[in-house]
């Protein structure tokens, strides 16, 4: 018998839309269906909604130190403000400690999330590849660990990671089934023309670009997949910000290359120019990779429909204008890199992407929610709406239209990015295991109340290409 059940919306789900009732028993799905017995359960009249599976975030950072500073979003903010946009789950990154093993990374940020409001999954960021956490590195499917993240970038912090470390990583990763994720950029050369601008005087942010040109993440995209196809291991790409970085991927798919390819939503609607506002206003958009020229989106746009581009995520990082960002007032390297934007993620891809006619909302939900979970190894229990997964629901008002203001923004900073922009479609509720979560702008579910989800990836089977 069934406890609660979305009646009388539009299901959508990655394969199709269709009119549906939608039940729930508990915290799982019981059953999609044309007129659902009520037998007693509580009826959320979704008509005239979209009725989706919750959406996933699989690139975020909450309480995060980077810089000498700490991310201004911790878990029960970040968490507050994924449900104001329909997200139900995250996967964060918990960061080795130079001295310490991903164990400890793992447990650190287990802690950190007590205060989650909804269920999340860790990725370890590799930072010390010692011989140490070379043995280590089988043991994290047991902890529920099934990416880890290597850093290409950042040269002169311990983020950063030399190819042979990177090649060997990718190595015991294909041994003991683990998906590695890189952020791709060429260290060296950023922190070459990093020297060379500031030696000339040119410490303004966008100096933050305009030493990160799109070339330099084109060839550590292209020599991060050529590394993979030695090692033999499939590779998620994430944050792909530029159309020479998404064109390296799409080679390495024509050649039969599994690569996974994610892009976020500040490339659709930021750019260089943003950078370059007058003062100091550009330290707002500062991130890596960096806003681009606009003539990059259609090539982002068109990776997405071709399916070369598989998800779409928020690498949200937040850090106030006031005290953090401007730690590089004198200095653009020391601008703490990230935007807030797990709020906005599926307002900003259902506004330009469905309402604009770029995409459908069938490939909407696949981006946001079960590539997610199908890519970061959760399949079968998040990112969908069949019986047996969590119930995880977002009730989507497709005509719901709100003008982003830091004031009605749910994260913790100082100024979002966002400012003044508006969005048409977002959600009317949100649902986490059958609980509702979040409804009319309140958030409701208390921190705390997010699960840790044990995710296991799929070693794609031999053959061709898997996107
Ligand atoms: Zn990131």
């Amino acid at each position: 018998m069934s406890d609660l059940i979305f009646a009388g919306g539009t299901v959508v789900t990655a394969e199709g839309s269709f009119p549906a009732d939608v039940a729930v028993s508990g915290e799982t799905i019981e059953a999609v269906g044309v007129d659902l017995p009520r037998d007693g359960a509580e009826v959320v009249d979704c008509s005239g909604a979209r009725v989706m599976p919750g959406f996933i975030d699989g690139h975020t950072h909450m309480d995060m130190p980077f810089g000498g500073t700490m991310t201004a979003d911790d878990w029960d903010t970040g968490t507050a403000a994924a449900l104001a946009g329909g997200t139900t789950m995250l996967v964060d990154f918990s960061l080795q400690d130079v001295d310490g093993t991903l164990g400890e990374a793992v447990e650190t940020w287990q802690g950190k999330a007590e205060k989650a409001r909804i269920d999340y999954g860790l990725h370890v960021a590799i930072t010390n590849l010692t011989e140490e956490v070379k043995q280590e590195l089988p043991s994290l499917p047991d902890l529920g660990v099934a990416t880890v993240k290597i850093f290409m970038a950042y040269k002169g912090t311990p983020l950063y990671t030399a190819d042979e470390d990177l090649f060997e990583a990718m190595q015991i990763a294909r041994e003991c089934g683990l998906l590695v994720l890189v952020h791709a950029e060429n260290g060296d050369a950023i922190a070459k023309l990093q020297e060379q601008a500031l030696a000339r005087g040119d410490t303004e942010p966008r100096w933050h670009g305009l030493t990160r040109p799109e070339a330099v993440e084109a060839e550590a995209t292209n020599r991060a997949i050529r590394l993979a196809e030695i090692a033999g291991c499939p590779l998620l790409v994430v944050h792909v910000s530029c159309a020479p970085a998404l064109q390296a991927i799409e080679q390495a798919h024509a050649r039969g290359q599994t690569v996974y390819g994610e892009t976020c939503g500040q490339y659709f609607v930021f750019s260089d120019a943003d950078l370059a506002r007058p003062g100091f206003e550009g330290a707002k958009y500062v991130c890596s990779p960096p806003l681009r020229d606009p003539s990059n989106r259609p090539a982002l746009w068109h990776g997405l429909q071709a399916g070369d581009l598989q998800i779409f995520g928020s690498d949200h990082c937040s850090f106030n204008y006031a005290g953090q960002k401007d730690l590089g007032a004198d200095d653009f390297t020391l601008i703490p890199n990230g935007l807030p934007g797990v709020e906005e993620r599926p307002y900003v891809l259902w506004t330009h992407g469905v309402r604009e006619g770029r995409i459908t909302e069938n490939l909407f939900v696949a981006a946001l929610s079960t590539n997610q979970a199908r890519v970061h190894g959760m399949a079968g229990r998040k990112g969908t709406l069949a019986p047996g997964a969590d119930a995880d629901v977002v009730v989507w008002d497709p005509d719901l239209t709100i003008t982003a203001t830091q004031a009605n923004r749910h994260s913790n900073v100082d100024y979002t990015p966002y400012e003044g922009m508006t969005f048409t479609g977002g959600p009317a509720a949100v649902y986490v295991r059958g609980e509702l979560a979040y409804r009319d702008g309140e958030v409701i579910a208390e921190p705390g109340s997010g699960r840790y989800v044990h995710r296991t990836f799929a070693q794609p089977a031999p053959g061709p290409a898997v996107r």
